[in-house]
Order: structure tokens, then C-alpha cells, then sequence
């Protein structure tokens, strides 16, 4: 197939900050961009050329985006499936609707990996009490994860015993699940990569993250994992993007335990954790989804700079008295190796992700130490 060129109009699935990066992307390189979603205020819609303000199963509004746009990706894994097979009958759709929905539901996805011997935690799926009653007493103390729609541990509850499994299972109101066993972390590492039509593969260099109540906090790039981790990391990643016939932008998360690789899960799009991309690579996470999506070929995705990237939350616009007001940005944009990228979201609400900076240099330990110096200023 021969590469769809500037400027033809692409295609989003989701309006949030992933879309918008990838609709900034595609504008710096002459494409226009269509986005659908449903939240008027959506920061993708805003950016974009033309934002159809509907829902993902909104067949008439399908039809639109498909006759007027020249293929179509999506910026969240919770689009449904049907969705993407749907406009799949009519323009390109990267990534496949198959791969998304391995990575849209917990059992599918750990399944997967089970299956293609993939290193990841002990777990078993759970649809019914019955179930949580015969699992091996060896995954306690475990964490029970609801299959579908979790994000930043939302739909997780931690159980030390059969018990508290059963009581938690019952406040998720019998969804399906999976029972996960809880390794011991010594951190958390992330791989993004994209994947082309003939299985090229760039993979940006892995990340070291930090959650706070579940959410992203801060992403060091790269990981001070060691060299052979971090290979391996990649080397799996690619497996994974392999296996699923992957095209597009691919985020894989791991856990280290004792020492050990374990992949958590897989996020079909850009991920948060490679924010960093964009001030820090050759190839931005958005640019390689946007080339992959027309069928270019990909860019180079080395780092030119070591990045330390930190979340803005909503938390930060709230005064100690519990007012609203917005953060003093000048003293980020005080700071020459320091990006601020602000998602045009309206209203900030606590554990809301807003924006987020990214600081750059050659050093390590100075660009973590001015990250964390800027993070101390903002609030
Ligand atoms: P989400 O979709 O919310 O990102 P995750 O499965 O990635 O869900 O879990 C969120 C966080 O919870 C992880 O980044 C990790 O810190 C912790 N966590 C999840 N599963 C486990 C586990 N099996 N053992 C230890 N910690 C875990
Ligand atoms: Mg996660």
C-alpha cells in the first residue's frame, strides 16, 4: 500500500491528551485530523480540525468519520471493538480492532500472555464467587482488578485472604476479574514502541515510573535499570507487538520483582509514561502513531536528551484554604530546559491529569534534581 500523504484528513478515536498530542502531531506534518468524542470540552476536539461530538457506538456519526477520513486510529483502549471493525469495512484502522480488544479486558490480555509465554504475575480470571472459592491459596495476598474500563487503580482492591477476595468481589457487584497476585515491586518500568505494517519495529529507550494513588506521578527516561533489563524489556515488548500483529503506537508496562521482568499490561495507543518523547526523542510516541497510521515509515526514535516527566493533577489549582485558582506558571516557564505542556482542560478536579512538564539535559542526576526542584515550586 502506498503511503496515505498530506493532506489527507486522519481520523481519532477519543478526545483526551493522548489525542491531542497525536492531533498537534499530525498538524505539524500537514495532515488534518477529525476527532470523535463525545465531551464538548473534549482537548482533542478543541485542536482538531473538526470534532464530531458523539458516542463511540453512534453508527451515524461512524459513517462520517469513515467517508471523511483517509484511516483512523484511537487514543483509548475502551473504544468498543465493534467500533473499530465497523469503520474497519471502510478506511485503514491501526491499530486492529483484535489487538485492541486483547488489551481492553484484563482475562484476555493475561491470557495472551500466559499463552505466548510472556513473564507476568500469577492470576486467575474470576466471574463468580465459586470461582474466588477454588483458587490457589498461593496468589494471597493478591489484587483483585475488575476485567474491563480500570485505569489509574481505579476498579482494584487489594485482598489479603479469600475473604476480603469474596467482600470485594461482591462491592465490584459480581463484574468479571481477574485475582492477581501482589509481587513485591522493587520499581516499575514501561517500554513504548511502534509497530509498522511490515513489522519494523522503533522502540523508544524504557522508562522508570512512580505512581501516586494510583496514578503516574513521575517518568525518568531513561530507566536506571540495568543494560540487560532494559534490553530484555524491549526485546519482550516486541514480542508482544509481534504477536499481536500490532500496527501503531504500543505501551507495555512492567513490574520489577526481585530482580525480575514481569509485563503488567499493555496500553493499545501512546502511553503517559512517554510523554517524554516529545522533548526528548528524534521521533515523538504521537509522530511514530500518526507514520504508522499512514503507512510511512517510522522515525528514528533514539533520545537526544535524558527526560524526567511529571504529571500535573488537578490537586495543584487548589489553595490550602480549598480554593481554585490557577498555578503560578511562571515559574515553570522560568526554567530554559523545562516543557510545559497544559491539556486546555476547563476544570481542574483533584487526581484530574492537566498537563505535565518535562525536563531535559545530559545529566541524570541534575535533570531529576531540577524536575523535582520545578515540582517543589509548582505546589
Ligand atoms: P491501571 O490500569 O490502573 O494502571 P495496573 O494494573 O497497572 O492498573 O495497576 C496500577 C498499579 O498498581 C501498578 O502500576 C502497580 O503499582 C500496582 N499493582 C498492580 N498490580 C500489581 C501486582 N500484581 N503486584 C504489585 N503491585 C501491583
Ligand atoms: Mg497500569
Amino acid at each position: 500500500m502506498s503511503a496515505i500523504l498530506p493532506p489527507a484528513t486522519l481520523g481519532m478515536l477519543g478526545g483526551g491528551q493522548l489525542g491531542r498530542f497525536f492531533v498537534l502531531a499530525a498538524h505539524e506534518m500537514g495532515y488534518q485530523v477529525w476527532v470523535l468524542d463525545p465531551d464538548p470540552a473534549s482537548p482533542a476536539g478543541a485542536a482538531a480540525d473538526r470534532h464530531l461530538k458523539a458516542a463511540f457506538d453512534d453508527y451515524a456519526a461512524l459513517d462520517e468519520l469513515a467517508h471523511g477520513c483517509a484511516a483512523i486510529s484511537t487514543e483509548f483502549e475502551n473504544v468498543p471493538a465493534d467500533t473499530l471493525d465497523y469503520l474497519a469495512k471502510f478506511v485503514p484502522v491501526r491499530p486492529s480492532a483484535d489487538a485492541v480488544a486483547v488489551c481492553q479486558n484484563r482475562v484476555a490480555e493475561k491470557s495472551f500472555l500466559a499463552s505466548h509465554g510472556i513473564p507476568h504475575a500469577p492470576f486467575a480470571p474470576i466471574n463468580t464467587e465459586a470461582d474466588l472459592r477454588e483458587v490457589s491459596p498461593t496468589l494471597f495476598p493478591a489484587i483483585l482488578k475488575v476485567a474491563r474500563f480500570g485505569y489509574d487503580g481505579k476498579g482494584q482492591a487489594r485482598v489479603a485472604n479469600r475473604d476480603e477476595a469474596i467482600a470485594a468481589f461482591r462491592g465490584f457487584k459480581g463484574e468479571a476479574c481477574v485475582l492477581e497476585q501482589m509481587l513485591s515491586l522493587d520499581y516499575e518500568i514501561s517500554v513504548v514502541l511502534a509497530r509498522d505494517e511490515a513489522g519494523q519495529v522503533k522502540c523508544f529507550p524504557a522508562s522508570e515510573n512512580s505512581h501516586s494513588r494510583g496514578i503516574l506521578d513521575v517518568s525518568i527516561a531513561p530507566a536506571r535499570a540495568t543494560v540487560c533489563l532494559r534490553d530484555s524489556a524491549q526485546e519482550i515488548a516486541e514480542k508482544i507487538a509481534a504477536d499481536l500483529g500490532y500496527v501503531g503506537t504500543l505501551g507495555v508496562e512492567f513490574f520489577i520483582s526481585r530482580g525480575e521482568l514481569y509485563v503488567n499490561e499493555m496500553a493499545p495507543r501512546p502511553h503517559n509514561s512517554g510523554h517524554f518523547t516529545v522533548d526528548a526523542c528524534v521521533t515523538s510516541q504521537y509522530e511514530q502513531q500518526v507514520r504508522a497510521l499512514v503507512g510511512l515509515p517510522l522515525g528514528d526514535a533514539r533520545a537526544h536528551s535524558v527526560a524526567v516527566m511529571v504529571n500535573l493533577l488537578g490537586d495543584i489549582w487548589f489553595d490550602a484554604a480549598g480554593n481554585c485558582r490557577e498555578p503560578d506558571w511562571s515559574r515553570l516557564f522560568a526554567i530554559p530546559n523545562l516543557k510545559l505542556h497544559l491539556y486546555g482542560k476547563r476544570h481542574a478536579r483533584p487526581g484530574r491529569k492537566m498537563g505535565h512538564f518535562t525536563v531535559i539535559g545530559t545529566d541524570p542526576v541534575k535533570v531529576l534534581a531540577a524536575a523535582t526542584a520545578a515540582r517543589s515550586a509548582i505546589g
